[in-house]
């Protein structure tokens, strides 16, 4: 059983370091303006292949889903919740969001508003209107 845990944790941490030097070359190609071609990423670690994710499920019994669809072994229904934005830029964008909308917008239109004046003022012109006998 030890075996087994151990094997597993070698996978992710082999899938890990995978994903982290894709990450870096995917980063150098972005900085190149995504010259024609695409980057040469390092081949998918032989120990990964058939990774299954293994969560334990609902019946109780481990996950059968591809496991190396995350960087942390599991399957998009065992990954876990994202844990928000890392780096600095990161953050300063998220905090950013809730503010910039506001900004951008144009000046609110008011024409729709019913105020207690175009309220009277329809009402005269509507009185007007009516004939009484
Ligand atoms: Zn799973």
């Amino acid at each position: 059983m030890s075996s087994n845990r151990d094997l597993r944790k070698c996978q992710v941490k082999a899938l890990k370091a995978h994903y982290r030097a894709c990450q870096a070359i995917y980063k150098i190609w972005a900085n190149s303006n995504y010259a024609h071609g695409g980057p040469k990423t390092p081949p998918f670690p032989d120990i990964c292949r058939g990774m299954k994710c293994g969560a334990k499920t609902r019946s109780g019994h481990p996950c059968k889903n591809d496991g190396t669809s995350y960087s942390n072994g599991r399957c998009k229904f065992h990954g876990g919740a994202s844990t928000g934005p890392v780096t600095k830029e990161g953050k300063n964008k998220s905090a950013a969001n809730g503010f910039k909308r506001k900004a951008r917008m144009p000046p609110a239109n008011k024409s729709h508003v019913v105020t207690d004046k175009t309220r009277d003022n329809k009402a005269h012109a509507m009185l007007k209107n009516v004939d009484f006998e």
